[in-house]
């Protein structure tokens, strides 16, 4: 039954690539609400991710050359493109990953975000220039491209993280192989193909789906000069460490464990809806979603947990096609029983279960991945269910005395992606902001994910390197500065040889 599947391939050097031979190695793609397989992805071996770097770099010093209004203009007709074909996008979006159609709508948008601000890139790399540093001497700064650059992306925004990447660094004049997610790949392939009837020139920006030797080839070739990734923990540490000790310049993101404060004086209601789209929307495969409150004051914890529990009940889980629904499936079978292996494991270290989602049945959708909302009370800081990331629809509760012991609850976590306190009191949410060892702070807003035009990335093991993703960090990453300094002698003037370090005094 599955070679009848349709195969999605590669884009390399303006052409789709698929499997000629019949002999590439491939995998099936899921719809997770029905649990069927309805797609092929092939997985590029290391011959066709040479390929693709090889058509980077033979693209890259015309591009380089391009003039940055130009190639502003092809983003500024990129962002028109992907209005035109949201829907589209979104949908490829419901069907591979889950997500319900308004939180798909939502990642569209948000990565479209990103395009335009890469619109801008005239303005963004205008550099420094001074006149007269010495006599008759001028000085600048020049932010010039790298060359080839990569990323590789995760299944939970398939369409927006690569467009965190790609639009800048092709912005900036580089060239770009794309590594998507091999479970949810269709929604890059179809913004490649928008990208290239925008303007893009045939090499400029090339996808290949696959695994670990794709990427493998990728860190270990030696035209890429920069790679951006975005994943979890472990494989972000290991991108960072094999992609530098090849001489590449990596920033490589990672998972999380995100943690709601809410204060005494918080607005419990608004705290309480605010915690159930930032737990359970997109089932709680986001980064920045929040899978941990802190309750300051048992009187503060058992409301939020009331609160909860009532929202719980109200909720509608289904097919993401569905615009009723409010949660779609897990994004695969296997992330679907590690998510409720979680579930047991939090009930055996003694955590009390308040709504048990595991019974969930969406009629027609039997065979489909779908957990309903679970929420846990008396969440402990030495259990595996606080200290690891589950990326499901699993909130837990923890009892805490004051804001310091929440702070120092999050400051000694390994994660530090992102993080929100609720309250009315303004001092003790600069407080916060201030003294959190986390990269993205809310102040009553529960996700806090920067906008276009501002970088985004956590601190301690949730982003491996120094630079963030996107926004003003972007420019800075897939662009390399140059200081020249210039001098035209009038004819015919003289000098003698000067030993002296050269300086204004
Ligand atoms: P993942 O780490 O399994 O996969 C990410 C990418 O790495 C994929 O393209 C995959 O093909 C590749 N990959 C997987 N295993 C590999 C290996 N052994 N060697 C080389 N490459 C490998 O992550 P995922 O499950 O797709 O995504 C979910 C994770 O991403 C979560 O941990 C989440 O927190 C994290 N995430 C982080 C951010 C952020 O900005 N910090 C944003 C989105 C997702």
């Amino acid at each position: 039954m599955s070679e009848t599947l349709p195969t999605i391939g590669h884009w390399i050097d303006g052409k789709n690539v698929v499997d000629s031979s019949g002999k590439a190695r491939s995998q099936e793609v899921f719809n997770p609400a029905t649990g069927a397989a309805e797609k092929r992805v092939l997985l590029a071996d290391k011959e066709t991710v040479e390929a693709a770097i090889a058509s980077a770099a033979k693209a890259y010093p015309a591009w380089r050359a391009t003039a940055p209004l130009k190639r502003a203009r092809v983003m500024s007709k990129l962002k028109n493109l992907l209005e035109m074909h949201a829907e589209k996008i979104a949908a490829l979006l419901t069907a591979e990953h889950g997500k319900v159609a308004g939180d798909a709508m939502g990642e569209v948008q948000r990565g479209i975000e990103n395009v335009e601000y890469a619109s801008y890139v005239p303005e963004l790399l205008k550099g420094e220039h001074t006149r007269n540093v010495g006599p008759g001497i001028d000085a600048w700064t020049e932010m010039q491209p790298l060359g080839v650059t990569a990323g590789i992306t995760p299944f939970n925004f398939p369409a927006m993280v690569p467009l965190w990447m790609w639009p800048m660094a092709i912005a900036c004049g580089n060239t770009f192989v794309l590594k998507p997610s091999e479970r949810d790949p269709s929604s890059a392939l179809l913004i490649t193909q928008l990208a290239l009837e925008a303007g893009l020139p045939p090499g400029v920006l090339n996808l290949v789906n696959g695994d670990k030797e794709a990427v493998d080839t990728l860190l270990d070739d030696k035209r890429v000069q920069a790679l951006s990734f975005v994943g979890s923990t472990p494989i972000a540490e290991y991108i960072y460490s094999r992609g530098c000790a090849n001489g590449k310049r990596v920033q490589a993101l990672g998972g999380a464990k995100n943690h709601a404060v809410v204060m005494p004086d918080a607005d419990i209601d608004n705290a309480v809806n605010a915690l159930m789209g930032a737990a359970y929307g997109s089932c709680g495969e986001r980064c920045m979603a929040i899978p941990i409150v802190v309750a300051v004051g048992d009187a503060t914890a058992d409301a939020i947990v009331a609160g909860l529990k009532t929202q719980i009940a109200k909720m509608k889980v289904g097919p993401g096609t569905d615009a009723k629904n409010d949660m779609g499936p897990l994004v695969t079978k296997q992330h679907f029983e590690k998510v409720r292996g979680y579930v047991e494991i939090g009930v055996k270290e003694g955590a009390t279960l308040v709504v048990d989602g595991r019974g969930i049945k969406v009629p027609g959708h039997e065979n489909g991945y779908f957990l309903g909302a679970c929420l846990f009370d008396n969440v402990k800081p030495e259990m595996v269910t606080y200290k690891e990331e589950i990326f499901g629809p699993v909130l837990g509760v923890v009892r805490v005395k004051s804001l310091e012991e929440a702070m120092k609850l999050i400051n000694d976590h390994e994660y530090g992606n992102g993080t929100c306190i609720f309250t009315r009191d303004g001092e003790a949410a600069r407080y916060f902001s201030d003294h959190i060892l986390v990269g993205m702070v809310g102040i009553n807003v529960p996700l806090p994910v920067p906008v276009a035009y501002h970088s985004f990335g956590g601190w301690k093991r949730s982003l491996f390197g120094d630079l963030h993703a996107y926004g003003p960090d972007a420019v800075r990453f897939y662009t390399k500065k140059k200081a020249i300094t210039q001098r035209w002698p009038s004819a015919g003037v003289r000098e003698g040889a000067t030993f002296s370090f050269p300086s204004t005094k």
